[in-house]
C-alpha cells in the first residue's frame, strides 16, 4: 500500500503504520471522528492535489481546469441533492474556516454574534473570546438550562432580545439532544438576525433522517465532511434559499444574493486555491451518503449511542441530560472521584479513546474538566452492534470504577482486543 512512501521516507511511513495499528486495535469513541472509506482515501491521495484552480467551475484564474470543473460540479450537485438546498460551496478547507467565511459574508467587524458558549457545548468559532469569532465580532453566548442541561429556547430568546445579534449560530459539539431549528428561526426572525446552522457533528444523522433538518429554517448551513458524514477532512457551506430574507436590511447597496456573498467570502475573501483532491473525496463521500445503507448506518449510530448510554446509566454513571438522542454522550466523571483528564488517560491505557470535555456549569478548566465525551460514529462504521456497545459500556464501567486495579485494566485490554478483532478495520489494507 505505502510502497513508494516506504522507499522515500521510512520515518514517516513508520508513524503512519503505527497509527493504522492504533486505529485498528483501539475502541474509537471520540464523537467527532470516523473512518473514511478506502474510496474516499483514494480520491484524497490522488493527482488532483497537483492542480491550482482559484475561482469556481467555468470561472477560474488558471488554465487546464476542464476536469477539475467536472469534479467540483459533481460535488456541488451531490451536496445540493442530498441536503435539498439551492446552493453549495464545497471549497472550505475545514469547518473553522467555513464558519469564518459565513461570518465574513454576513457581518461587519464588530457586529454581534449569538452562539452557544464553549463551556456549554458550543464550538470555538461560535463567538469564543480567544477565537477570531469573539475577537473581531461581539460574541455573546447562550447555554443550557442549569437543571435539565437542555437548550432553553425562551432563555435564548431573552438574550437575543437584549443583545440584538445580527447572526445567531445554532449547533454544538457536545450536546446529546436534538436541536429545535424552528425555535431558533422564530428567535432569529424576531430580532432580524441571520441564522447559521452548524451541523458539523450531526450532518450524517440529518442525511439519514435521524435528526430534523435545518434546511427549512437556516439562512446558511455549515457542515464539516469528516464527522458523522464520514468523508475526508473538509467542510461545505449550504444555502437553502439564495434569496436572503434580510437582504434589503443588511445589504442595501449590494445586488449579491446569499450564494454570491458566500462564494465571494471563500474566494477572494479568505482562501486561495481549493484543495481539489479534497473536493473529489467530498464528491465520493456524498455519493456514499446517498446510498440506502448510509441510512442504516445513521440509524445504527443512534441505536449504539443509546445502548451505550443505558449500559453506563445502569452502572450509575451520571449522564448529562440522562441519555442521548444523537451520536454522543456527555458524562460527569466527578462522582467517581476522577477528573476528565484522568478518565481519558485511564481509558487510553486500555486502548479506549475518548476525549475529556467540559460539562455544563463545570467548575473545572477546559484542559482538566469534569467530564468525558463519548460517541458511536466510528465504531458503528466498523460494524459494532448494540450488543457490542453493551460490552463496551461494561468495560468502560469496570475501568473507571476501578482505575487503580492492574487486574481490571489487564482484563479490559483483553476485552478490547477481542472486540476489535471481531470487527476488523480496513481489512483490505495489508500493513
Ligand atoms: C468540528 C466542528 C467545527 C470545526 O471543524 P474543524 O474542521 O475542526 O475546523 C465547527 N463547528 C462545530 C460545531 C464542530 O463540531
Amino acid at each position: 500500500m505505502l510502497s513508494h512512501l516506504k522507499k522515500t521516507d521510512p520515518e514517516t511511513t513508520s508513524w503512519l503504520e503505527q497509527e493504522l495499528a492504533r486505529q485498528r486495535q483501539g475502541l474509537e469513541l471520540i464523537p467527532s471522528e470516523n473512518f473514511a472509506s478506502l474510496a474516499v482515501m483514494e480520491a484524497l491521495g490522488s493527482v488532483l492535489t497537483n492542480k491550482y484552480s482559484e475561482g469556481y467551475p467555468g470561472k477560474r484564474y488558471y488554465g487546464g481546469n476542464q476536469f477539475i470543473d467536472q469534479v467540483e460540479e459533481l460535488a456541488r450537485g451531490r451536496a445540493k441533492a442530498l441536503f435539498g438546498v439551492e446552493h453549495a460551496n464545497v471549497q472550505p478547507y475545514s469547518g473553522s474556516p467555513a464558519n469564518q467565511a459565513a461570518y465574513f459574508a454576513l457581518l461587519k467587524p464588530g457586529d454581534t454574534v449569538l452562539g452557544m458558549g464553549l463551556a456549554q457545548g458550543g464550538h470555538l468559532t461560535h463567538g469564543y473570546k480567544l477565537n477570531f469569532s469573539g475577537r473581531y465580532y461581539q460574541g455573546v453566548s447562550y447555554g443550557v438550562d442549569p437543571k435539565t442541561h437542555r437548550l432553553d429556547y425562551e432563555a435564548i430568546r431573552k438574550i437575543a432580545l437584549q443583545t440584538k445579534p445580527k447572526l445567531i449560530v445554532c449547533g454544538a459539539t457536545a450536546y446529546p439532544r436534538l436541536i429545535d431549528f424552528a425555535a431558533f428561526r422564530a428567535i432569529a426572525d424576531e430580532v432580524q438576525a441571520y441564522l447559521l446552522a452548524d451541523i458539523s457533528h450531526i450532518a450524517g444523522l440529518v442525511v439519514g433522517g435521524l435528526h430534523p433538518s435545518p434546511v427549512p429554517y437556516a439562512d446558511v448551513i455549515m457542515t464539516t465532511t469528516h464527522k458523522t458524514l464520514r468523508g475526508p477532512r473538509g467542510a461545505m457551506l449550504l444555502i437553502p434559499r439564495v434569496l436572503d430574507r434580510f437582504h434589503d436590511l443588511y445589504h442595501p447597496a449590494s445586488k449579491r444574493n446569499l450564494a454570491e456573498l458566500i462564494d465571494a467570502a471563500i474566494i477572494p475573501g479568505l482562501q486561495g486555491g481549493p484543495h481539489n483532491h479534497q473536493t473529489a473525496a467530498i464528491a465520493v463521500c456524498l455519493k456514499e451518503a446517498a446510498q440506502p445503507d448510509f441510512k442504516t448506518y445513521a440509524q445504527q449510530i443512534v441505536i449504539n449511542a443509546q445502548a451505550l448510554a443505558k449500559t453506563l446509566a445502569r452502572q450509575n454513571f451520571r449522564l448529562i441530560t440522562g441519555g442521548t438522542d444523537n451520536h454522543l454522550l456527555l458524562i460527569d466523571v466527578s462522582p467517581l472521584g476522577l477528573t476528565g483528564q484522568q478518565a481519558e488517560a485511564t481509558l487510553d491505557s486500555v486502548n479506549i479513546t475518548v476525549n475529556k470535555n467540559l460539562i455544563p456549569y463545570d467548575t473545572r478548566t477546559p484542559l482538566d474538566p469534569s467530564g468525558i465525551r463519548l460517541g458511536t460514529p466510528a465504531l458503528t462504521s466498523r460494524g459494532f452492534t448494540a450488543e457490542d456497545m453493551i460490552q463496551v459500556g461494561e468495560v468502560i464501567g469496570q475501568v473507571l470504577t476501578q482505575p487503580g486495579d492492574p487486574a481490571v485494566l489487564a482484563t479490559a485490554k483483553q476485552k478490547v482486543k477481542a472486540l476489535t478483532a471481531e470487527h476488523p478495520l480496513y481489512p483490505e489494507l495489508k500493513n
